[in-house]
């Protein structure tokens, strides 16, 4: 039997002894009346850190998109527009809440939400704007901005690959209404599974933080007495720890994130046929998941490409998928932009602790399909 080369996983946490001591001593201290001094503590902190005024922890970005959109009053009959190339969680809470998620094409630069189409597709049912800023690049928030104001609609940024990402330098979700992060295992900042909700809207705050506690509006003076239908989407405090000795080595989990970037850019971004994350002069691109795009000429398809690395037992994983073209959905075949780039693209493994010798693999794999 030939030696198989040793597994390359496309992301995993960056994890020190600071994170096993912070947890630790949460799970001594973290109890009575301390049993929510770490998660304040990493509110406050991630809050700012981007740039915000206000946060509250959640169990996932999921459960925290779900809840600022609820307090944005958004139900039946609303209708929300996104990128079709999104994650799943984007849309299943505008789903779960009753609305309708409108699905617009993406632009062949950015691979986000192309601001044109989402322009087209407002209606006098349109009730939010979301811009995913895919794999650490950055929406074009000028234009969305803009589109926003004019039509008076939220535009709310997801912002949970976007950690580290920079707009005309302003940190990826300070810019929307509200803004949603992941801290899932796979993102640059993880606490395990877990997400935060941010906004610089007192209001909205206030809104989200009695959904957020089941409904009961802190002014409540009456015990167990609920005045709406809430959520229950809490972070732990034991996670907050994690989230806060991550939160104090952030600057070094994003460098490590932009320098995998940049070493790929160096060796593959030059190849004919080979596009790669963008990073225009008024963007700082946060890297969180170094993509190729293979120009059609290449020849190259999501299934050779996947096959060529599963071969040498690297991880490299296939770009979203359109989500309209997913069964729960009806079909959207305008967005040409979403359902072309997918089938000739892969993102490449870029975990933090990655070594050159494992990133030297990747891109041998990937001039070898070109030569
Ligand atoms: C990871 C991710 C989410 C979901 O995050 P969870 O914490 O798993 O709920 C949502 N949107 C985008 C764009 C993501 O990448």
């Amino acid at each position: 039997m030939p030696v198989q080369p040793p597994p390359i996983a496309y992301t995993k946490p960056s994890i020190t002894e600071l994170e096993v001591e912070f947890a630790t001593h949460a799970t001594r201290t973290g109890w009575g009346a301390d049993c929510y001094a770490y998660i304040a503590r990493f509110e406050q902190g991630f809050a700012a850190h981007i740039g915000a005024a206000h946060a509250i922890a959640t169990s996932s970005c999921t459960g925290a998109m779900q809840m600022g959109l609820a307090a944005l009053g958004i139900g039946p009959g609303d209708e929300v527009i996104l990128a079709d190339t999104n994650w799943i969680a984007t849309a299943a809470p505008i789903a779960h809440l009753g609305a309708t998620p409108i699905f617009v094409d993406i632009r062949p630069d950015t691979w986000c939400i192309d601001p044109e189409r989402a322009a087209a597709a407002v209606t006098p049912r349109t009730r939010a704007i979301v811009a995913t800023h895919l794999y650490g690049n950055l929406c074009d928030m000028d234009a969305l901005l803009a589109l926003g104001d004019k039509h008076d609609i939220p535009v709310i940024e997801d912002a949970a690959e976007a950690i580290g990402a920079q707009y005309r330098g302003r940190a990826a979700g300070s810019m929307g209404r509200f803004s949603t992060f992941s801290f899932h295992g796979t993102k640059t900042l993880t606490t395990g599974e877990g997400g935060m909700f941010l906004t610089s809207d007192p209001e909205l705050y206030a809104r989200v933080g009695t959904l957020a506690n089941h409904g009961r509006d802190p002014a409540q003076t009456r015990q167990f007495w609920a005045d709406v239908i809430g959520y229950k989407f809490k972070m732990s405090n034991v996670q907050a720890a994690i989230g806060c000795a991550q939160l104090e080595r952030i600057d070094d989990l994003t460098r490590r994130k932009r320098e995998i970037l940049t070493t790929y850019k160096g060796r593959l971004g030059h190849l004919a046929g080979v596009a790669m994350n963008p990073e225009p002069d008024h963007v700082v691109n946060g890297a969180w998941m170094p993509t190729v795009v293979f120009a059609p000429e290449t020849g190259l398809t999501r299934e050779r490409l996947q096959a060529a690395f599963a071969k040498v037992r690297i991880d490299a994983r296939v770009f979203f998928w359109p989500l309209s073209e997913q069964p729960m959905f009806t079909p959207v075949p305008d967005n040409r932009v979403a359902r072309d780039i997918c089938a000739r693209a892969i993102n490449l493994p870029s975990y933090h602790d990655m070594t050159a010798e494992e990133i030297d693999r990747v891109c041998a794999v990937i001039e070898g399909l070109l030569a």
